[in-house]
């Protein structure tokens, strides 16, 4: 028998975190074994590696994978990227007796709701909340919503139909716009729970931070803490810059930290990557919400760890798969730069045409890198209805505000043309036609 170890991962897109994994396991010499709702649409991408299930159903997703595994070789950590593939990570996990969260902590961690009833259970501090059924438009008069309020679907991420109101008439509007955003096609297909029903909760002002951790028997290490620069009072939230070192001062920081691990203790994570987040005010430190799962994307690149051995500087891909696996490494320290990524927002719905000023933005001093992730002539929706950026910049500076100001900078070089779509009914056809704004 090999003394290889061995890893399953689940991951429900390909993507710059698997490839990223791919390479540290090469690396650390430990073998990979994918396991994917997505091998339908691909062409066998990882031969005869992955295992193709239907994360939708966790517990039959956790069936196949047991039955895949069963009289082959040794699993010796599991480890998931993104939400949907944590709740079947875990079934497994279970069933090959593997440190890892439970069922019902990562289940919890599904739905906004239960997130919020879970927080209020455990005493942490949270604002008024409730869940609403969107059919009958609901009156916000006869259910007693405050105002300003936040509308937000209940499964969704990246701030995906996430809105805020300030008025009854605003309420009404964001309702049907989530209403319409949960019928359509794109968000049927992923086939999530409880796209009839909405939570709306109060409004919490103030600061908002990330957390980035890694769990190991309950024990929380924070990886870093980022802050979020610009503004995010709505109505729509998506995100643009995360810079560490946060700038608060080491109380608020202190704060944040013994909040992050009340919030994972109150879910019941224990083991593996968390990412959460949190506002902050005159009152104290609020949840938002804590994931199973590391930050997503192309986020993770902006977090770089210290080899003890002299070697090349860690990813935190790297870093996770030590940590499943036991190996040495897994505590090395964050690098001592200031580090920021900008996630940059679609700024209007519509079919990218051109992207220009790319190399201006990556003379900008400080810029490490810079990746558009949007495809050419594809249609992108902006917030609230969208979920994916245009692109991501990266910086690394000696200090947070030179990073922050590196990426404010460089994104004003870039320019993307982006021109509207038009629908065309047709009795018999229905097409989309881009076209000038
Ligand atoms: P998602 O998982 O889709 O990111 P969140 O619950 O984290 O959903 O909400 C997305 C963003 O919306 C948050 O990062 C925050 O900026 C804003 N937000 C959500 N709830 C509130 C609230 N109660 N008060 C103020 N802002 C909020």
């Amino acid at each position: 028998m090999s003394a290889r170890k061995r890893i399953l991962l689940f991951a429900g897109k390909l993507g710059y975190q698997t490839r990223s994994l791919d390479e540290a396991a090469s690396k650390l010499g430990v073998d990979v074994v994918f396991v994917t709702d997505r091998c339908h649409q691909l062409d066998d991408p990882w031969g005869d590696r992955a295992i193709a299930v239907h994360f939708e159903s966790p517990d039959a997703a956790a069936y196949e994978v047991l039955t895949a595994v069963r009289g082959g070789q040794q699993i010796d950590g599991i480890l998931a990227f993104g939400d949907r593939p944590a709740v079947a990570a875990a079934y497994v996990a279970r069933g090959l007796s593997l440190p890892y969260n439970h069922p019902a902590a990562v289940e919890a961690c599904r739905s906004k709701l239960r997130m919020r009833e879970v927080f209020r259970d455990a005493g942490l501090r949270g604002p008024w909340f409730r869940s609403v059924a969107l059919q009958p438009a609901p009156e916000p008069s006869l259910l007693g919503i405050s105002y300003p309020c936040v509308l937000k679907p209940l499964s969704l991420s990246a701030s995906q139909g996430v809105l805020r109101a300030n008025t009854r008439e605003e309420f009404v509007a964001a309702a049907e716009k989530i209403r319409r955003l949960l019928a359509s096609p794109e968000i049927l297909a992923r086939r999530e729970a409880n796209l009839d029903q909405i939570i709306v909760e109060g409004y919490i002002p103030g600061r908002e931070v990330a957390v980035e951790g890694l769990l190991t028997d309950g024990e929380l290490r924070v990886l870093a803490i980022f802050d979020k620069p610009d503004p995010l009072e709505g109505p729509y939230f998506e995100e643009t810059i995360y810079v560490t070192p946060s700038r608060l001062s080491h109380t608020d920081r202190s704060a944040i930290e013994r909040c992050a691990l009340d919030a994972v203790r109150a879910v019941g994570l224990t083991q593996g990557p968390v990412h959460a987040e949190f506002r902050l005010n005159d009152q104290g430190v609020w949840p938002l919400e804590v994931a199973p799962r590391s930050i997503g994307g192309l986020c993770g690149r902006a977090l770089r760890f210290v080899d003890s051995q002299g070697g090349d500087s860690i990813h935190l891909e790297e870093l996770l798969l030590r940590h499943a696996l036991n190996l040495p490494g897994s505590d090395s320290p964050r690098e001592p730069m200031s580090s920021g990524v900008m996630m940059i927002p679609v700024p209007r719905s519509g079919i990218l045409e051109a992207v220009d000023g790319e190399d201006e933005a990556l003379a900008v001093a400080g810029i490490s890198e810079l990746q558009i992730t949007a495809r050419l002539h594809d249609y992108l929706a902006a917030w609230p209805e969208g979920s994916s950026y245009l692109g991501f910049l990266f910086a690394r500076a000696k200090t947070p505000e030179a990073a922050e100001a590196s990426l404010r900078l460089a994104h004003a070089k870039i320019r993307f043309t982006i021109t509207q779509r038009l629908t065309v009914e047709h009795p018999a056809t229905r097409k989309m036609v881009g076209q000038p704004d």
